[in-house]
């Protein structure tokens, strides 16, 4: 017998590229076109070097205070990671430990199932209806627990925080994670929840709205005891999540709300203009309530349209999956960056018409 058969055989989740030409327009991995708040590199290049000698704090104490003082919560209720990715797998791993399966959509992001495989977890995916939206009754059967993006990726749709509570509500038995990497542009988010439910985890970002995804952090924020057990795997597993500089920076970045406030009303303002001029081009799309577009044009498909983009350095991401290898997803610029994409689809929509006539 070959040593390859006691391997842990996983098909790994696939990133969005991260080209290496700095001069294409990148909306592929919906990162944020501005800089982190200006607080964060004056941080940055404060860092005396004489503190890399030592550990990191392994409780990550001033971020996590920083957090949860941010959010009216206590130290207790708040855990930090390296990005919502490292915090949602330890997550999975700590949470969803029974036999039932775990129940997700079958559209969202794609490494909840690599997590489910990797961990041997069972889970079930339920089908978004036909606006893409969730349906709640779905997540209201016996399950080994439940996570939901909301708004969800890639689709970009929110769910009301009520049709969420009902989710919650009706789980008492297992744990309810609700992924909110991308609740700072505009949707409603769950945290008010926390201290009525002690089977709510909620996840959020610093990649997104905070302009620091080269920078790995994320968080989750739930009741004292469901933090206590994440904090339990997670000193089982690695100390030291959290490196100095990523600390320092993270602290400076959650310490200017009004920068914070700033950019994310920006990408909100050309999101929306965004939705305009898209749909004059013929593109249809469900409501978005994030930092990119889930798109789909009327008569020239998906693949054709993100091969072009890409031929001229227009970089957004397409998923040969069933039911949106259709669709497009595109994360927002800034103001310029989506003028010349849409500028560019306008040209080519046109010239495709006067070929076909
Ligand atoms: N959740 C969702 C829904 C996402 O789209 C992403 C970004 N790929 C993440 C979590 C993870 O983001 P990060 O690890 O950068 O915090």
């Amino acid at each position: 017998m070959s040593w390859e058969s006691n391997v842990r055989r996983v098909v790994p989740y696939v990133a969005g590229e991260q080209p290496q030409n700095k001069n294409v327009i990148k909306l592929n991995t919906n990162e944020n076109p501005y800089p982190p708040a200006p607080g964060v590199e004056q941080a940055l290049r404060g860092i005396d070097c004489d503190i890399l000698r030592k550990y990191p704090d392994p409780e990550v104490s001033g971020l996590v205070c920083a957090l949860a003082k941010r959010h009216g919560l206590s130290k207790e209720q708040v855990f930090v990671g390296v990005g919502s990715d490292d915090v949602l797998s330890m997550s999975f791993l700590t949470f969803f430990n029974s036999q039932k399966p775990i129940l997700f959509p079958d559209i969202t992001y794609s490494f909840y199932d690599v997590w489910a495989d990797l961990y041997k977890i069972p889970y079930e995916c339920q089908p978004l209806d036909g606006q893409f939206c969730i349906r709640k009754e779905d997540y209201l059967k016996e399950n080994g627990g439940i996570v939901i993006a909301n708004p969800n990726a890639p689709t970009g749709v929110f769910m009301e925080v009520s049709q969420l509570e009902e989710i919650i509500r009706a789980n008492p038995g297992s744990v309810v994670i609700v992924d909110e990497a991308y609740i700072d542009f505009g949707g409603e988010s769950c945290v008010p929840l926390i201290e009525k439910y002690e089977n709510l985890l909620v996840t959020q970002t610093f990649s997104k709205s905070r302009s620091m995804a080269g920078m790995r952090i994320g968080y989750a924020m739930g009741s004292e005891k469901l933090i206590g057990y994440l904090n339990d795997v997670k000193f089982s597993f690695n100390s030291y999540t959290m490196n100095d500089a990523a600390i320092i920076a993270g602290i400076a970045s959650v310490e200017n709300e009004e920068y914070f406030k700033a950019v994310t009303g920006k990408v909100i303002r050309t999101r929306e203009n965004t939705k305009k001029r898209l749909a004059e081009l013929g593109f249809t799309f469900p409501d978005s309530k994030t930092n990119f577009i889930f798109a789909s044009h009327a008569y020239v498909p998906a693949e054709e349209i993100f091969d072009v983009l890409r031929e001229n350095e227009i970089y957004v991401r397409h998923w040969n999956k069933p039911r949106i290898e259709n669709y497009l997803r595109i994360s927002i610029g800034t103001d310029e960056e989506m003028d010349a994409v849409l500028d560019f689809l306008e040209r080519y929509l046109k010239n495709k018409k006067a070929v076909k006539h």
